[in-house]
């Protein structure tokens, strides 16, 4: 056999339907990386492009099979250069491609159909080959992708002289007609040596990109396990299922154990004391087998120093090569238990405090809606536990505090400040309860309001005293009418108001006749009788918005306002009728008569004060003694 066209041309599409196949086995595992399918193609083409290229030289129909090897020689070079651009991670060119594309069909319609002239065909063909070889070398020279450098450049290379040989054969055949047949033999040997260079080093650039593509791809995906398998929060033991020896831990594991990598691959759970007792150990396998996977199991672990910790343990079982593994996640749960153990006792101790305490208790949402209560809550205002939760504060009010109170009451503690004071609330029976209360409204950390928390304190038998004291202070003891004090207050302030509001008013000074008579006849007590007595006939006569108190042993004090200044003496003379009609009798039976003594006078708006009235009124009053007694005086 010589090493003539034919041979080469078979040895070309030997190899290159070699390639092809050896592509489509590479293809079957490293289908998705980019640009692969147009590398097969160019493989293909490659092959398609020798097969015509045999046929040619070896058949007569030499001439259409020998545009198809051209053809498809180009294609090959051109689904290439896609190719390497998509693997490479660069655009592909698709505007100069098409071009280029354009030309062959063109030219080889031209120089075939229209001038049959072998010659441009072949000087058509050389350049775009050249033009193409160099684009590819353009892409090989000048990607980004630095782990191919090398053998891309060793790619480059020879399309680079791929191309220079077509061009320079393109130039050769331009300006030297020959008709040698050496010469163009010549040059067809190297075409198809450099075509079978070409392809051997594309397949062997195409498999080490692939095989460095693969193992990246592998390292990153590794790295990328191996940094998630470290982050987790949580201890992770990948251990064999039918040995139980662990063949992977995380750092979390070592911190969490205190066992070291070197002391624990290779070992066992069992051989390391991890379990803290057989039946735990048995229930893990137990399941594992039974459901192949496990979720949130507390189990408890024993760490390297014997200390036990209590752990959620999820694990499954996981196929690799043929053999079973088991991934457990271990999340240490001490800590929280711990703290879940603190807080139910501090709870139960503040329920406890809660329910113990002498006074009332009640949290309520940011909205007013009760929580909780506690025992004293529900012994003061009657209700049961169901019967308030849920509900607002609102079943207590009495209607006795106004809107406006309430108001200043909510807005102060939505603003986050303490609120305290008495309020007088109702119980579920109805009954009046006084109580002082403390609002406080509870913060969150960020201090947002949470709750309310309301401290209440019984308060009712207070209030009940202070407003005894207060009548106290105000009564007369003995005939339940004003006493002095409180009777001058009143009436000062109310002859104010009679001058603003232009009243006519009259003070009356009433005295009992002879009232140490009584005394000594009847003894002391019915004296007091005697003066409770006349005191109320007193009340009787008054009008709502007249005033009348004991001024002092026996004398009273009236303040009185009419329309008319006339009807003043009527009333002051009503009065002393009305005690002289009084009949009070003694032990024995027989009436004692009572008589009173009335000093009358007119108020003057506009020089009186009470002292002035008054003054007039005991002058009146001394004129009516004088005058004989039981009479009314005006001055
Ligand atoms: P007159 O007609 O001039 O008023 O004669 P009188 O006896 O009423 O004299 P006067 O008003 O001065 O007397 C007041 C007496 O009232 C003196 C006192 O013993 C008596 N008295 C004062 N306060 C009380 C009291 O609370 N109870 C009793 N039983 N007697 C009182
Ligand atoms: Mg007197
Ligand atoms: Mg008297």
């Amino acid at each position: 056999m010589t090493l003539d066209i034919v041979t080469l041309s078979i040895a070309l599409f030997f190899i290159s339907s070699i390639q092809a196949i050896v592509m489509l086995f590479i293809f079957r595992t490293i289908q998705d990386y980019p640009g692969m399918y147009y590398l097969l193609a160019s493989c293909i083409s490659s092959a398609v492009s020798g097969l015509f290229f045999v046929l040619c030289t070896t058949f007569i129909c030499g001439g259409l099979a020998f545009l198809g090897s051209n053809i498809f020689c180009f294609l090959a070079i051109l689904t290439l250069n896609i190719g390497f651009s998509k693997f490479l991670g660069l655009k592909v060119e698709k505007e100069k491609l098409w071009i280029l594309f354009a030309f062959l069909l063109a030219g080889f319609s031209a120089f075939t159909f229209g001038i049959n002239n072998g010659r441009w065909r072949l000087i058509l063909f050389s350049v775009l080959i050249a033009i193409l070889s160099f684009l590819n070398t353009d892409i090989l020279f000048h990607h980004k992708a630095d782990s191919f450098r090398p053998v891309t450049r060793m790619a480059a290379v020879i399309h680079m002289l791929f191309g220079l040989f077509f061009a320079l054969r393109a130039v050769f055949t331009i300006f030297y007609r020959t008709t040698d047949v050496f010469i163009s033999t010549l040059l067809q040997l190297m075409a198809l040596f450099l075509s079978i260079a070409g392809i051997l080093i594309n397949s062997c650039c195409f498999i080490i990109m692939a095989i460095q593509r693969e193992r990246s791809e592998k390292d990153q995906a590794n790295e990328r396990f191996r940094q998630i398998f470290e982050t987790i929060p949580d201890t992770v033991i990948i251990s064999r299922f039918d040995t139980g020896e662990i063949i992977e831990i995380n750092e979390k594991y070592t911190e969490e154990t205190g066992y070291t990598r070197k002391e624990t691959i290779g070992k066992t759970s069992m051989e390391l004391n991890l379990w803290k007792n057989d039946k735990e150990r048995e229930l893990f396998y137990g399941l594992i087998r039974k459901q192949g996977v496990l979720r949130n199991i507390e189990l408890h672990i024993t760490a390297k120093n014997g200390r036990s910790l209590s752990a959620l343990v999820s694990a499954s079982l996981m196929k690799m090569e043929h053999q079973t593994y088991i991934i457990s996640v271990v999340r240490n749960i001490s800590r929280s238990k711990e703290l879940v153990k603190k807080l139910n006792t501090s709870e139960e101790t503040f329920k406890a405090i809660m329910e113990q305490s002498p006074v009332s208790f009640m949290l309520t949402d940011i909205n007013g809606h009760i929580e909780y209560v506690n025992q004293k809550f529900l012994e003061l205002t009657g209700y049961r536990e169901e019967e308030v939760i849920g509900q607002t504060p609102r079943i207590l009010k009495s209607g006795f505090q106004t809107r406006k109170f309430y108001q200043t009451l909510w807005k102060t503690i939505t603003s986050g400040k303490q609120w305290s004071g008495d309020i007088r609330n109702k119980k579920k029976n109805g009954d009046i309860i006084w109580e002082h209360i403390c609002l406080t409204p509870i913060l969150d950390e960020e201090g947002s309001i949470m709750r309310f928390l309301a401290v209440q304190e019984d308060i009712s038998s207070r209030k009940l005293m202070e407003e005894e004291l207060r009548i106290q202070a105000r009564t007369d003891m003995l005939t339940g009418v004003m006493n002095r004090r409180y009777f001058m207050e009143k009436a000062e302030k109310r002859l104010l108001n009679a001058r603003a509001t232009q009243q006519i008013a009259a003070f009356l000074m009433i005295d009992i006749d002879r009232f140490k008579d009584i005394n000594d006849t009847f003894g002391h007590n019915m004296g007091d009788k005697a003066i409770r007595i006349i005191a109320s006939q007193c009340q009787k006569m008054m009008k709502q918005e007249d005033l009348f108190g004991r001024i002092g042993g026996e004398e009273f004090g009236a303040l009185i306002f009419c329309s008319n200044p006339e009807e003043h003496y009527q009333i002051a003379d009503k009065i002393r009728c009305g005690v002289e009609n009084i009949s009070l009798l003694d032990v024995h039976g027989g009436r004692i008569s009572l008589r009173i003594s009335i000093g009358l006078t007119h108020y003057r708006p506009d020089e009186d004060t009470m002292e002035t009235l008054m003054h007039r009124a005991d002058m009146a009053l001394y004129q009516a003694k004088n005058d004989g007694r039981n009479r009314v005086v005006l001055i």
